[in-house]
């Protein structure tokens, strides 16, 4: 499959790994937007939050749970998630991803 995120889940691309489990993995926004940025994600492929269903919904909760999880331990109380959902709505890569943004300032377009 031609998915950027799956090749990183597989291993076929590098990436800066935060945090990874048998269903998920974090790892470091390739140009930050923030000064803290990192995406999380399912290993299964998704294709964005619009193909969220009941029999796929469990790793979205998980998801969260390690957000609260990694921000905890990197002492961050206040930050973004964001997930983009589809082409108009600033999606580039169709691989359902969470962006984690923290450490500045953001305001409502950013
Ligand atoms: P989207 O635009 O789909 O919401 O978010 C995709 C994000 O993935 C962008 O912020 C982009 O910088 C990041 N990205 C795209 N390709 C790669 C990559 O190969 N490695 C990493 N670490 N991030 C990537
Ligand atoms: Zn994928």
């Amino acid at each position: 499959m031609d998915c950027v995120f799956c090749s990183v889940i597989a291993g076929e691309l590098p990436s800066t790994k935060v945090y990874e489990d048998d269903t998920v993995l974090a790892f470091k926004d390739i140009h930050p937007q923030a000064p803290v940025h990192f995406l999380v994600l399912p290993k299964a492929h998704i294709p964005n939050a619009a193909a969220i269903d009941a029999g796929n919904s469990a790793v979205v909760a998980h998801i969260f749970e390690v957000i609260a999880q990694l921000t905890g331990e990197m002492g961050i109380k206040e930050f973004r998630v964001v997930t983009n959902t589809g082409e108009s709505a600033g999606q580039s890569v169709f691989h359902l991803h969470f962006h984690v943004l923290a450490g500045r300032k953001l305001g409502p377009d950013a």
